[in-house]
């Protein structure tokens, strides 16, 4: 530090990492920049790096992931906010009419692939585990059952009572599929949802538009959650209503439908998934139990969170990786 703050070109260093906005790991570029004049050829404009403190422009890393750049995801994390509450209220070019709009906020669940530790919470009291009076025992003689009260850093939850019968190749599967499944989804909502009010797929283009909003969030025991926005717009998207007869509560049948109906197939394995059972779908309201602006501020945080958050990597494995060094549980 005493070093740097002596350089002549502190200043300047400094100034580039202020423009940062804090970011962990600045991307240093290195090169130069020429701009002529299209007319005339003239040389108007020069800029190289090689004038920069330690010869790199330093620009942000722009992540969305918070565990490699905090400063960097948090600046994603607002953007991310923003632009989903303008979707639901209006602003940033949306008009403020689209607040009248039908909206639901929708939760896609993965299926059991075994039973697995969790923490309950009745009236403000933790509940054990999986107590059972008459559990059973696995075929790997492990009794099904666990009466602890976890607390909530316990690094068993969201791990199987017995790892030996979880589905692994399931769960690793679904998470594989999930965007497939996910596609399938509004496209079955789409032809629901026209079948609902008597029209074709494309007559009903021609009056609604179904948008979408979604992130996924990688619940503890390491499977992906779908949590999206949905909102029924008029023929010319956000700026026209959308007929009167294009309900909330047609919407929300036509989701629930699809969500039944969906399946998604590995093929080369032979495996079929659908989606879990259990399934939310609520309305969004400017003054009622879910407002605009918790859905905002709850699709923007898991904009940000990668599947580390549970245990695992913020990143792909990669095929060099030696898994058992890695810095995760075996369940993961
Ligand atoms: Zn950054
Ligand atoms: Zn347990
Ligand atoms: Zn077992």
């Amino acid at each position: 530090m005493i070093h740097r703050l002596s350089q002549p070109d502190y200043d300047r260093w400094a100034s580039q990492i202020k423009r940062t906005g804090g970011c962990r790991q600045p991307i240093h570029l290195r090169g130069k920049v020429e701009h002529y004049d299209q007319a005339t050829g003239r040389l108007l404009h020069r800029y190289t790096t090689r004038t920069e403190p330690n010869g790199v422009l330093r620009v942000p890393c722009k992540t969305r992931r918070a565990s490699r750049c905090p400063a960097c995801a948090e600046v994603y994390r607002a953007d991310t906010y923003q632009l989903v509450r303008a979707g639901l209220v209006g602003g940033k070019g949306v008009p403020e009419t689209v607040s009248a709009h039908p909206c639901l906020f929708v939760t896609l669940t993965a299926p059991s692939f075994g039973e697995v530790h969790a923490r309950r919470e009745k009236n403000g009291k933790v509940l054990p585990c999986h107590a059972r009076r008459d559990a059973e025992t696995c075929p790997h003689g492990r009794v099904m059952s666990c009466t602890k009260r976890h607390s909530a850093h316990d690094q068993r939850l969201g791990e199987p009572l017995c790892p030996d019968c979880y589905d692994y190749d399931g769960s690793v599967l679904f998470n594989a599929i999930s965007p497939e499944l996910w596609r399938r989804f509004t496209l079955a909502l789409r032809r629901r949802f026209a079948r609902l009010n008597g029209l074709t797929v494309k007559a009903l283009r021609e009056q609604v538009m179904i948008s979408f909003a979604k992130v996924a969030e990688y619940q503890r025991r390491g499977v992906v959650h779908f949590h999206a926005v949905i909102r029924l717009d008029g023929p010319d998207g956000p700026s026209s209503p959308p007929p009167a007869w294009a309900t909330a509560d047609a919407l929300a049948e036509a989701v629930h439908h699809a969500a039944a109906v969906v399946t998604a197939e590995v093929k080369p394995l032979g495996r079929t998934f659908r989606w879990g059972t259990q399934l939310d779908v609520r309305r969004i309201t400017m003054d009622g139990d879910l407002t605009e602006q918790a859905v905002a501020a709850y699709i923007a945080k898991y904009a940000t969170k990668a599947a580390e958050c549970v245990g695992t990597l913020d990143r792909r494995v990669q095929p060099l990786d030696n898994l058992d060094e890695l810095p995760v549980r075996e369940h993961a």
